[in-house]
């Protein structure tokens, strides 16, 4: 069977090591399982999603994502200092954590716990990684046609993806 290419609606498995401009290691697959996403489906940043398109399976590369095609740019003006208070009692919040808020428009938004300084929290609109090049070093462990239950649900079954059916 010839390999097939990397496309839309191909289930893709792949280990990978993401990097930071400073050398720091901010997530990685080795030693543990392989991630699964479904191409096409947003399932991962958008500058790795496109840059993994046409290739295939065995392959091994250096992909590196600017913060537009990644965790978007920095904003300042997204952080804010709410007081403690204003979290319920069963969410203490911790540097680093997310939680969700209703934006204006309805949509659900994530914020995250930026810095914690007496009674006051900071929390941002910018995800941990906002303005970071990213480089992922990526092997491309398997790639495959998605099951049609797969693209109506919209995410990968089974190892290294859902398993909640
Ligand atoms: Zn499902």
């Amino acid at each position: 069977m010839s390999p097939i290419p990397i496309a839309d609606d191909c289930v893709v498995t792949f280990h990978y090591q993401l990097t930071l401009e400073d050398g720091t290691v901010a997530d990685s697959t080795r030693g543990g399982e392989a991630f699964a996403y479904l191409h096409g489906h947003h399932g991962i940043v958008p500058g790795l999603e496109r840059q993994l398109g046409g290739r295939q399976a065995g392959d091994k590369l250096q992909i590196e994502v600017p913060p537009a095609e990644g965790y978007g740019e920095f904003d300042p003006a997204a952080e804010q200092q709410v007081p403690r208070a204003a979290f319920p009692e069963e969410h203490e919040p911790v540097v680093g954590m997310m939680f969700h808020t209703e934006s204006r428009s309805g949509e659900p938004q994530p914020i995250w716990v930026k810095a914690l300084s007496g009674d006051q929290v900071t929390i941002t609109r910018n995800h941990p990684l906002a303005g970071r090049t990213l480089t992922f070093a990526v092997e491309i462990v398997g790639v495959r046609r998605a099951k049609p239950e797969e693209l109506t649900h919209g995410h990968v079954h089974g190892p290294g993806g859902h398993h909640h059916h």
